[in-house]
């Protein structure tokens, strides 16, 4: 058996979600389907749980908004009893929806969130399920709720494993056997008192490699908007290339400096089964896309481009002109670390340090404050930390040319740098 998962870009009006019904009846073995919220609905509804802080009216009518929009869309692609039934099942989860943002306001933030957010997901599997059976697909939905046994770490929950694998095994099985394509939620699951929770935002991909490692999948298909891995980001460079494939730790390196292309908690599950994951293009299923596995030798990859934008780089100098050394990092680490500030670049002079963090307002300030007490700052915003793995001289030079370099630093596969205007 197979997992696919399809995120909200490949569901975002209707028309997408009844095209992806030829990608699934095509699948070459019994299937698994993932879905998550339809378009940016996601993005709404945490809208609506800050909304509701402070407004919980002002967040009902907006959570009223929302049902309306997935109600116009269920009614757009469905019809007869499976409009029906859908436009029903819209109604109580929207019922669901408008007391959580009625009744937990004044719980936990986290808990609050997952017990909203959750609704997109469970939306989109309603309406995607009667549309394959619209299709004459025979499709189920079973509720990723009680499938991925999570603790109580709301927002970024991590899996209770074994758990998690008996009762996916238990409650999977059965319908993959019967020829039944089963389709399910990614980013949500339960804590242990029960309560929705969410993976981590994109969340979705990571639940797809739960599944197929609890069930032993043969492959596991993200169905995304662009024709597989590329080598950068189309929507900031040009000429990008796309990868045929790609090894789980290169897709690691890149996730870590920042790369949006696959939740990187997604990797693991599948590598220690040695289950291999392709990513391609919902808009054309014939393209063949990219399949990430175990191994590919390094040398066949073109120079690979992450660029973090909105940086501030600072520059920590000591006030009595001692070295950084151990003590002095363990000090400058220690206050990133109790702010949550993570450093995505620092490099060390005599007596200064360059960090290079993710610009948040009121964050970036709390540090600078605390470093204060003992450090000269300064600071320089509005740079981008852009990092090559697998460069070459005719792709720094590309990419170097009218910028400014700020920082740089080199290992042999990986060059970063801190540049001014780093679009090309
Ligand atoms: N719907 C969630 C999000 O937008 C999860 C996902 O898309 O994977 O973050
Ligand atoms: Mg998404």
């Amino acid at each position: 058996m197979q997992v696919y998962k399809f995120g909200g870009a490949s569901t975002a009006v209707p028309q997408r979600m009844e095209a992806l019904a030829a990608i699934i009846a095509d699948a070459p073995s019994r299937l698994v389907v993932v879905v998550s919220a339809i378009g940016k609905t996601t993005n709404a509804l945490e809208n609506i749980v800050n909304t509701a802080i402070t407004d919980v009216t002002a967040a009902l009518a907006l959570a009223d908004n929302l049902l309306q929009w997935h109600t116009e869309y269920a009614a757009i692609l469905l019809t007869g009893e499976h409009r029906t039934e859908a436009l029903q099942q819209i109604g109580e989860i929207g019922k669901e929806l408008l007391a959580a943002v009625r009744e937990k306001h004044s719980s936990d933030y986290n808990c609050f969130y997952d017990g909203v957010v959750c609704f997109g997901e469970l939306l989109a599997t309603s309406i995607f399920t009667k549309m394959l059976l619209q299709k004459g697909l025979q499709a189920v939905e079973i509720d990723a709720r009680t499938l991925i046994a999570t603790d109580g770490n709301f927002r970024d929950a991590s899996i209770l494993w074994e758990q998690t694998e008996r009762t996916i095994t238990e409650l999977l099985t059965k319908q993959l056997l019967h020829g039944q394509i089963v389709v399910t939620q990614g980013f949500i699951g339960s804590a242990p008192n029960g309560a929705p929770v969410t993976l981590g935002r994109e969340g979705s991909d990571y639940t797809a490699a739960i599944l197929a490692s609890s069930l032993g999948a043969e492959a596991v298909t993200i169905w995304k908007d662009v024709a597989g891995f590329l080598n950068a980001d189309p929507k900031k460079f040009a000429d990008t290339r796309k990868i045929d494939a790609v090894s789980f730790a290169e897709v690691i390196e890149m996730a870590f400096y920042g790369a949006q292309i696959i939740h990187p908690k997604t990797i693991k599950p599948l590598q220690n089964r040695n289950i291999p994951l392709h990513v391609k293009c919902f808009l054309d299923k014939t393209l063949p896309g990219t399949v990430i596995t175990a191994s590919v030798p390094d040398a066949v990859y073109p120079p690979m481009i992450v660029l973090k934008e909105n940086q501030l780089l600072l520059k920590i100098t000591t006030k009595d002109f001692s070295f950084i050394a151990e003590d002095n990092l363990v000090k400058i680490y220690s206050v990133f670390h109790q702010l949550k500030c993570k450093i995505n670049i620092g490099q060390n002079a005599a007596i200064s340090m360059f960090a290079c963090i993710d610009y948040e307002k009121e964050k970036a300030a709390a540090v600078v404050s605390a470093l204060q007490k003992d450090y000269a700052i300064e600071a320089v915003g509005g740079v981008s930390l852009l990092t090559i793995r697998h460069f070459d001289a005719a792709a720094v030079a590309a990419l170097t040319e009218h910028k400014k370099i700020l920082l740089r630093q080199e290992t042999p596969l990986t060059l970063q740098m801190v540049v001014e205007n780093a679009r090309v």
